[in-house]
């Protein structure tokens, strides 16, 4: 039987924030003896939810479901000012996981808000990230998907326009609505650079690096996680045939019939071990070689929830 070849991309799986998310959730499940609620998936992940929750965490949607006095962590996506205004007011003992990164865009939404412009956040709608940040001033905010958005846009006074990203976007697609925003609004101010994160962005590079190689691209990650969807899509764009997975359960046999090469990455919410699952199940079909490509290497190490450091 023919050597497949696994291109694995380098960076991939879990960022700096997961991380710390996960192990603020671990590190409280293991020193409070008491219930802690989580509101919405920590992450993005269903395995990930699933361990948490085998170790007593109890993932509730909205605050109302959490018993007055109780501990309750915030995701790693972040939430608006009213979630915090409601915890505050029902006595929850708030432990806040937003990732650094999602903290930094709250920041700025504050700031652009507090200087009267108008806010144009490019992110999905219904994403919980988004729905945290356009909580920061949400008579100020609009929201756009796509160029078309852009282009039916009216503000209020076009020299006072600021605009923000979601963290987890396409870097290529995010430039060509940021493009034709400049184009709208000349006097257009924002970050220095995009919100993109480090991680988002170095996926993404990774996988762009392998993807035109390779006959398939696998892409470890949950249907709701964004930057996980955006890199199946990059492979697409890149013209290479691309599924998300969750795990190894879900592969199809026939994928592989013609695949010689395949691409594997995951996002940034994935648990490395399942991208071990993957390549461990590959194997079963016959001998493969693992190749690594590295396009950069991550330092970054967020510091703990201070309240969890205490613990
Ligand atoms: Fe933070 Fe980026 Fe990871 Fe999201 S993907 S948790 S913004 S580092």
């Amino acid at each position: 039987m023919t050597k497949r070849t696994i291109l694995l991309a380098s960076p991939r799986s879990f960022c700096a924030g997961v991380e710390r998310a996960i192990d603020a959730v671990d590190l409280l499940l293991t020193d409070r003896p008491e219930p802690i609620y989580v509101r919405k998936q920590i992450v993005h992940n269903t395995h990930v939810v699933a361990d948490l929750e085998s170790k007593g965490a109890v993932f509730v949607d909205e605050l109302d479901q959490v018993p007055d006095g109780a501990t309750v962590v915030f995701s790693a996506h972040g939430v608006s000012p009213a979630v915090r205004d409601e915890a505050v007011r029902r006595g929850l003992d708030a432990i806040d996981a937003t990732c650094p990164l999602v903290t930094k865009v709250h920041s700025e939404a504050k700031r652009y808000a507090g200087r009267g412009d108008t806010i144009v956040l490019i992110g999905h709608a219904g994403h919980e990230e988004v729905e945290g940040t356009m909580g920061e001033a949400p008579e100020q905010t609009v929201l756009v998907e796509n160029v078309a958005d852009v282009a039916a846009l009216e503000l209020p006074d076009p020299d006072r326009v600021s605009y923000l990203t979601q963290t987890t976007l396409a870097v290529d697609e995010t430039a060509e609505v940021l493009g034709a925003l400049r184009a709208k609004y000349p006097a257009l101010r924002g970050p220095d650079s995009a919100d993109i994160c480090y991680a988002t962005t170095n996926r993404q590079d990774a996988l762009a690096a392998i993807a035109t190689e390779a006959d398939l691209v696998l892409v470890v990650g949950s249907a709701n996680s964004s930057n996980s969807v955006r890199l199946a899509e990059l492979a697409r764009r890149h013209g290479t045939t691309a599924y998300l997975i969750d795990g190894p359960d879900d592969i199809e046999a026939e994928w592989l019939d013609q695949a010689a090469v395949i691409g594997l990455t995951a996002g940034a919410s994935a648990p490395p071990v399942l991208v071990q699952s993957v390549i461990d199940t590959i194997a079963l079909l016959g001998p493969v070689e693992v190749v690594e490509r590295e396009v950069a290497r991550e330092t970054v190490r967020f510091h703990l929830p201070a309240a969890v450091k205490q613990a």
